[in-house]
């Protein structure tokens, strides 16, 4: 039989005292969504079940012992650490839920300066963790745009991805071992080692379980020596997005390996580049680093490279740094991003995909005159390209609409998840992968099954293996 909410409180209780059981009607209301729901919080409507208890753990013992407990009466966890998901993976779908916040398991364990690598505990937030590595003279490599709140064992479940990803890769390229504690209790640790060819690396099955399989408790990552008097940035304005992707596609292929490479179209552009782009030209940008002679080279090539290209004009590079400089999300520009919204009616939503360099310019064209046909109130559409491989890119759509006849807490379902299907078919439609960064979540679990495939039963066996009870994020990554 299952427990009351009270009871489900009361042993939460005994494991990390009343403290650290946080119970207050307002709290847990808003933490029944994240930010693909973010209008709920916003505007104050909410619709989905509060979770029964947010737990504040402190020691990867505690996780355990809230996991065992979880799984012996079938309550729903939801792991958080920092709360910026985007894709509705803290969403909470079953009244039987409860929180398990590793945002409190804030320990920097070691900095490594020698083997170049950090561990710290699942909560640290980034930002924090490089600034204490900068203090050496050390950089994480990792940059993505959340990273003042973002946390480490989020930012591990979700498979995130920084703006120097050319150089330094996803964070499936940064962890080197991490700690983990599956449904029942029990931890299990991957060592720190360099490399081992010792069967799968399974450190993929952590990497964006999305805790849908474990709680992330602990997280090793590698150093970078960090050396910003080297940095170089580079720009130009151009007319066409398909000039753009040739030549991104001739820079990788050349293995130059710039941390930042992008292409804006240029409505997407004008948000950021409206001071020296004219509103019909597309901004191409690059930034190199590393050490002086790497950095020299790296950035003498793409200007060969991009000088093929006579549409290409050269952009000042103090104007691409000043850009660069205000990347960053931080808690004050979300809530500046909230009020408007609230007082405007237009929301600015993202969504990112990846293709293949044959493929990407026929998903954007497929998808942005879909978008403008399809759904109505649309203020802005356009998107860019962030991350960039030998093999192909990904696509950051970003687009603004007004709520006409529509009621903020129906955002989701009239504006946003209609926008996503588009996107979505387009993407599959053209051999793409429809998530690039952000995670499935919730918001993009119903179409896990054509994104995967023939490869679909061993994701399922993997949920089945590790979480043969279903009490890990129900309906993330694998919709219920
Ligand atoms: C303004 C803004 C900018 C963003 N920019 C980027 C960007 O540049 N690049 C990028 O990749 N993403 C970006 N994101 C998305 C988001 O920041 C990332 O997905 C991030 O990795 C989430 O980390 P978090 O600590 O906030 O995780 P949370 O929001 O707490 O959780 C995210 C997901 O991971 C699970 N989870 C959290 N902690 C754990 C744990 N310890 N163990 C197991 N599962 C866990 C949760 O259940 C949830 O499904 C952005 C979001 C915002 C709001």
């Amino acid at each position: 039989m299952s427990l009351t909410h009270d009871q489900i409180i009361e042993h939460l209780q005994q494991i990390v005292g009343a403290d650290r059981v946080v119970t207050d009607a307002r709290t847990l209301q808003l933490n029944s969504v994240d930010n693909f729901r973010k209008l709920q919080n916003i505007f104050d409507v909410h619709t989905l079940p509060s979770p029964v208890a947010i737990v504040q753990v402190r020691t990867t013992a505690e996780a355990a012992a809230v996991l065992a407990f979880a799984d012996a009466h079938r309550v729903n966890v939801v792991s958080k650490t920092g709360g910026t998901a985007t894709e509705g993976g803290l969403e909470i779908h079953d009244d039987n839920s409860i929180v398990l916040d590793g945002g409190t398991m804030r320990e920097i364990i070691s900095i490594d300066p020698y083997n170049m690598q950090a561990t710290v505990q699942c909560g640290v937030p980034l930002q924090e963790l490089e600034d204490r590595v900068r203090e050496h003279g050390l950089t994480t490599g990792h940059s993505p745009q959340s990273k003042p709140i973002a946390s480490m064992g989020g930012l591990v479940a979700t498979r995130s991805i920084g703006q120097f990803s050319t150089l330094y890769g996803g964070i499936e390229d940064m962890v080197v071992g991490c700690e983990v504690v599956f449904p029942g209790g029990k931890v299990a640790r991957i060592k720190n080692v360099p490399r081992r060819a010792a069967g799968p690396d399974i450190r993929h099955i952590v990497i964006g379980n999305e805790g849908a399989l474990c709680f992330i408790s602990e997280v090793t990552v590698k150093l970078f020596p960090y050396m910003p008097e080297n940095h170089v940035f580079l720009g130009w304005t151009l007319p066409r997005m398909t000039t753009g992707f040739e030549a991104l596609r001739e820079v990788m292929v050349a293995g130059y390996k710039p941390s930042v490479a992008r292409l804006y179209d240029f409505e997407d552009g004008q948000l950021h580049f409206s001071h020296f782009a004219e509103p019909d030209e597309c901004v191409l940008l690059f930034m190199a680093e590393g050490n002086a002679g790497i950095t020299k080279a790296t950035a003498e090539g793409i200007r060969e490279l991009v000088a093929k290209y006579p549409e290409c004009t050269p952009v000042d590079p103090t104007l691409i740094e000043e850009w660069f400089n205000d990347l960053v999300w931080g808690p004050d520009k979300v809530l500046r991003e909230d009020e408007r919204i609230r007082t405007t009616r237009n929301v600015n939503r993202t969504t990112e995909i990846s293709a293949d360099w044959s493929s990407i310019n026929d998903i954007y064209e497929a998808v942005i005159p879909r978008i403008r046909a399809e759904i109505n109130g649309i203020t802005l559409l356009g998107g860019h390209s962030s991350h960039s491989y030998i093999n192909g890119t990904n696509m950051y759509f970003n687009y603004f609409f007004d709520l006409i006849d529509c009621e903020p807490q129906e955002e989701t379902e009239k504006y946003y998840l209609p926008i996503i299907s588009i996107i979505v078919e387009e993407t599959l439609r053209f051999g793409g992968s429809i998530v690039h960064h952000h995670g499935i979540g919730k918001a993009r679990a119903p179409w896990v099954r054509e994104e995967y495939g023939t490869s679909f039963p061993m994701l399922e066996a993997l949920k089945h293996a590790f979480d043969p009870n279903g009490i890990m994020n129900m309906g993330t990554v694998i919709p219920r």
